[in-house]
């Protein structure tokens, strides 16, 4: 049976083959390869030129009320009104958020007042 003989020895050379492989392999990671060294980041950190922030540029705006309507609140740039009927002096509820308009500048809007029916502008002036 030289086949067989032929095969344990092809075997036989295989497994020589792969555990001369696995040693080979062994023997260069077995002793402790020298780790490369933690890359030191030596990067200079970059200065930060802390700009100091002018927060008293921050301008505040004011503007009055010329007609239909009532401000209540004026916080930077915005404000608050409450539209307010010059026929009869209603108050329609809720409040209207806005920005302040410009010194000078006119802000107009208009409603319709829901207890005497009529238009009702409503002119809001910047004055700084
Ligand atoms: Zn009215």
């Amino acid at each position: 049976m030289g086949c067989d003989r032929f095969h344990t020895q092809t075997l036989l050379v295989m497994a020589v083959l792969v555990l001369v492989c696995v040693i080979s392999c062994r023997k260069r990671q077995s002793p402790t390869a020298p780790l490369p060294p933690p890359t030191a980041v030596g990067t200079p950190e970059a200065e930060k030129t802390a700009e100091p922030v002018q927060k008293s540029e921050r301008k505040e705006y004011r503007a009055v009320a010329l007609s239909g309507c009532v401000i209540v609140e004026q916080k930077g740039s915005r404000l608050r009104y409450v539209k307010k009927c010059e026929s009869c002096g209603h108050l329609p509820p809720g409040t209207v958020g806005t920005n302040i308009p410009s010194k000078g500048a006119k802000l107009t809007s208009s409603f319709r007042c829901p207890k005497c029916g009529k238009t009702q502008k409503i002119v809001i002036q910047g004055t700084e």
